[in-house]
């Protein structure tokens, strides 16, 4: 198996994250059952960070 045309057929087996039904974010993980960009799943609160957000001239901007 190369990286090229002979591998590309085995390019859609599976997928790791799906689209998140609280978030609308591509990042609910199927194995794991969790949602990475918000927590759901994992817990009842929403998964937010102070460095998950950029700040301009000190005002954040969600
Ligand atoms: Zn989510």
């Amino acid at each position: 198996m190369t990286k090229g045309t002979s591998s590309m057929g085995r390019r859609s087996r599976g997928k790791t994250h799906i689209r998140c039904r609280r978030c609308g974010r591509h990042s609910f993980n199927v194995s794991k059952g969790y949602c990475a960009a918000c927590g759901y799943g994992r817990s009842r609160r929403i998964r937010r960070y102070a460095w998950a957000n950029k700040k301009v001239n000190r005002v954040r901007i969600v």
